[in-house]
């Protein structure tokens, strides 16, 4: 059980934040100096993997597999990552006029909300703080309601890597709570939110209604994985279809919850889908043999089974549906999947965040584009195609922020991620997300 923040905490926090970003105790440290507390940081993650991998199972639901191979890991290495380049990064000396020196350099913007979903909760906060940290902000941490447990624990260990006082916060609470309070905080800087498009809107919205602070915005999607004929392997095309939807129980912003396959290998592929499907046993997420868990709550998993009612009214249904037999909760939902189902449906259009897969056919080149492009989001694709040619024909035209060919969900931290559309602007990981935590300053000394 863990407390929930309200306004009056929000206003401490951030009152926190202020202080620790004026008096200068970390956002006046030296660029090196910065490094070595957040290189500090990911090393104590590490020592600590195990009980963090543990947490934000029991939180999530996630697998205890992926929380110790990745989640956990993989955020100790993006902090890493940022502490490494930070010092790393000059500024510039325009060419001006004669008796002219404009030097041009990144400032932190101040006090940064961060508001984050459950479905990675660690790794999120840590796309959003590595940057904001390393370049000298301070940060406000909303985690979700459902998974606070990670953002508590890496509080406790900033501290115990030198991080200063009131530089990180963590305020766990309702998002229309604290989430909001945050968005309209008149002495909140910039704000950083990932999660559905709906609430990504709200922020625009406070903003507009606060005082025109920055907002990031990382939101929802709906990723065509499109198949074309002359893609060779099948087996591995499978693969991929299986870990582009199956993945964290479908749970992911950029799953490739939309298969588009070329019509004449349909048959052949869907044959391999469904026999992958079959195979996979959901079970206790804490078991490492586990390779399917539960969603993240009873609340998200009726979601899911209310558009996989809707499902049978527009599709085929190939496999799963509502129920998995002998499930210790109504978390689980098994992996779905629908056959012959129209671009427009309601399951080709919502974000179901669920493991449930809409296959729509296709025949022609042009037809893929249309249909793939037709989703007012634009996070994520994939494509897959032995011809080179198409592969260059195709990859630019597909509205989407990452398009991986011949695989699913291609990420790493050095490489920018985020969407089109209403899948939000922000980019996240790689150098280009120091942008969204810097103001760009000119100091125009005049010498003659
Ligand atoms: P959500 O939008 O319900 O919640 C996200 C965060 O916003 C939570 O911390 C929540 O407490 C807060 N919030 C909720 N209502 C709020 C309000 N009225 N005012 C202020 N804050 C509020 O999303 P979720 O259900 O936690 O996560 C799933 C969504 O996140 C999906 O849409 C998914 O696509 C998206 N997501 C996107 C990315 C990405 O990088 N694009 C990554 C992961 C998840």
């Amino acid at each position: 059980m863990v407390a929930d923040g309200g306004e009056a905490d929000a206003d401490l926090a951030v009152a926190a934040a202020r202080r620790a970003f004026d008096d200068g105790r970390w956002s006046r440290r030296s660029a090196r100096e910065r490094q070595e507390v957040l290189l500090r940081l990911a090393q104590l993650i590490l020592d600590n993997a195990a009980e963090l991998a543990v947490l934000e199972t029991l939180d999530a639901g996630k697998l205890i597999a992926d929380t110790s191979a990745f989640d956990i890991p993989g955020s100790a290495a993006i902090l890493k990552w940022y502490a490494e380049i930070i010092d790393k990064i000059p500024g510039e000396i325009p060419p001006t006029g004669e008796g002219d020196l404009a030097l041009v350099t990144r400032e932190p913007l101040g006090v940064v909300g961060a508001i984050v979903p459950w479905n990675y909760p660690l790794e999120t906060a840590i796309w959003k703080l590595a940057p904001a940290l390393v370049t000298g902000n301070s940060v406000v941490l909303k985690p979700a309601e459902d998974s606070p447990l990670t953002a508590l624990r890496l509080a406790e260990l900033a501290i115990q890597a030198g991080l200063p006082d009131g530089v990180l916060n963590v305020v766990p609470g309702p998002g229309p709570v604290v989430g909001r309070a945050l968005g309209r905080h008149p002495d909140v800087d910039a704000i950083t939110f990932t999660g559905s498009t709906a609430v990504g809107r709200l922020f625009m919205t406070y903003a507009g209604e606060s005082t025109l602070k920055p907002v990031w915005l990382e939101c929802g999607g709906k990723s065509a994985n499109v198949v074309f004929a002359d893609a060779a392997d099948l087996d591995r095309v499978a693969d991929g279809v299986i870990a582009g939807i199956f993945t964290n129980q479908g749970q992911v912003c950029s799953a490739n919850s939309r298969l588009l396959v070329q019509r004449a290998v349909q048959d052949a592929l869907l044959e391999r889908v469904l026999d992958r499907v079959r195979g996979i046993r959901p079970g206790d997420p804490l078991d490492p043999a586990t390779a399917m868990g539960p969603l993240v709550s009873v609340k998200q998993a009726e979601r899911v089974r209310g558009f996989i009612e809707t499902g049978r009214g527009e599709g085929t249904l190939l496999a799963g549906g509502s129920e998995v037999a002998g499930s210790p909760t109504a978390a689980y939902v098994p992996p779905t999947v629908f056959g012959d189902v129209a671009p427009d449906a309601v399951i080709a259009q919502e974000e179901i965040f669920g493991p449930v897969l809409a296959v729509t056919p296709f025949d022609t080149e042009e037809e893929a584009i249309r249909i793939a492009n037709g989703s007012r989001y634009g996070l994520a694709a994939s494509l897959w195609s032995d011809s080179l040619a198409r592969v260059h024909r195709v990859a630019p035209r597909l509205r989407a922020g990452t398009v991986s060919v011949n695989r699913v969900d291609a990420i790493d931290v050095a490489v920018p991620f985020g969407g089109f559309g209403q899948s939000g602007f922000g980019r996240d990981l790689s150098a280009h997300a120091l942008d969204q935590y810097t103001g760009l300053k000119t100091t125009w000394i005049d010498y003659r």
